[in-house]
């Protein structure tokens, strides 16, 4: 019997320890780990340098409040600054927290203008941006807001992809455009480079602020620091969380200096966020994954994987229908039933995971090596041939 609330659907499954790509599970077999906690062990287990980051600063000085300077914040702050296009950090400890803080970023810059009546966020029907109570309404799911109401408002969505329905749903008094560059959750769905520029010049002109939500699709993901980066379009607000704390809980919000305006003292806190343990965990992260050699590296190896997932997809078209995302964030959109599939998958001694839309997910650590990626690529040709 487990005394853990029922709220998970897990697989029969536990785990001893993990090294790098690997993990060892408690019946002693080894996974090639291509979920890593879904995309938050950004440099796989038990990195030598994250160990000593944790295991330095344990000793020094774990917690102290908001209300105390904390230097190895800004420290922190001060080089997801200088690497990105925001002026402004504010750290929280999950993204959910940073989705919903950035909401109140965007709102509040509006009052702090006099334009309180600028308060509604448009989002996409069916997105994820956490599961706290706004969040869940922010996505607009069914089935995420099922039995959870009243409803949150303030909310307004349209469907991806479909222009008209998204022009329609702009009025006077939206704040804010929140999405995920790349939507995780719902199915690895991109948003086009030139759709990203679209949206930006549109926010410019209807005085709206662009949210991008990086929180999965960020810290090197896609082979960039930022997969909005590629596009050249310059977000007002960023939340981020999973990759930037290698497995430690960290989240934050990004933001520009027009919009931290609003942000006076006392208009958001967070006991834990922020906290020195956290912020040296996160700045060992950062050193390693803001490198442009480690990033072009994600780039190779993750095109080098796209590739030959595409060359699967030829060769088996009637299982798997397309190859999606970019980067280390890859969907398998399937004919045949992800559940089985990833199943199979597990059987052979591959972790994934599976996201919306019938897609199993692959989400290898940023530093996985290339033997090991054949390795994947494998037991994936191995599956698809036993259908
Ligand atoms: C995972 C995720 C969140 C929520 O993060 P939590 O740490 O689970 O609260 C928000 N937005 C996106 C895009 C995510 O993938």
């Amino acid at each position: 019997m487990s005394y853990l609330a029922k709220n998970y659907n897990r697989k029969k499954i536990s785990f001893k320890y993990g090294k790098g790509s690997y993990l060892y599970s408690t019946d002693n077999k080894k996974y090639l780990d291509f979920v890593q906690g879904i995309a938050v062990n950004s440099l796989g287990h038990a990195h030598p340098k994250l160990i000593k980051a944790i295991k330095d600063q344990s000793k020094k000085l774990w917690h102290v409040s908001n209300a105390f300077q904390i230097p190895e914040g800004e420290k922190l702050a001060e080089k997801l600054c200088k690497k990105t296009f925001a002026n402004y950090v504010m750290f929280q400890n999950s993204g959910t927290e940073a989705t919903e803080a950035a909401i109140k970023v965007a709102r509040r810059y509006f009052y702090s203008i006099g334009k309180p009546h600028k308060n509604r966020i448009l989002c996409i029907k069916n997105s994820f941006h956490g599961r706290t109570l706004a969040a869940i309404f922010a996505s607009g799911s069914k089935k995420m807001t099922e039995g959870f109401g009243p409803k949150v408002g303030g909310f307004d969505h349209f469907t991806f992809g479909n222009h008209n329905s998204f022009k329609k749903k702009i009025t006077k008094n939206t704040a804010a455009i929140m999405v995920e560059t790349i939507m995780g959750e719902g199915g690895i769905k991109t948003i086009p480079d030139w759709c990203l520029k679209e949206l930006r010049k549109i926010c410019n002109d209807k005085n709206i602020l662009l949210i991008l939500d990086e929180v999965q699709c960020g810290i090197g993901r896609t082979g960039d620091f930022f997969a909005f980066e590629k596009s050249k379009v310059k977000p007002d607000i960023v939340p981020i969380a999973k990759g930037i704390g290698g497995g430690f809980p960290i989240g934050a919000v990004l933001m520009n200096k027009k919009v931290a305006l609003g942000m006076t003292p006392g208009t958001h806190g967070s006991t834990f966020g922020g906290n020195p343990l956290a912020m040296q965990i996160g700045s060992a992260v950062f050193d390693i994954i803001s490198k442009k050699k480690f990033l072009n590296n994600v780039k190779t190896n993750s095109t080098y994987l796209i590739k030959q997932l595409i060359e699967i997809q030829k060769k088996y078209p009637k299982i798997i229908k397309e190859v999606r995302g970019r980067g280390f964030l890859i969907g398998l959109k399937l004919y045949t039933d992800q559940t089985y599939f990833i199943k199979k998958l597990m059987e052979n001694k591959l972790l994934t995971i599976r996201a919306a839309e019938n897609v199993v997910r692959i989400l290898p650590p940023l530093n996985v090596k290339k033997a090991e990626i054949n390795f994947a690529l494998k037991i994936i040709k191995k599956v698809c041939s036993s259908f």
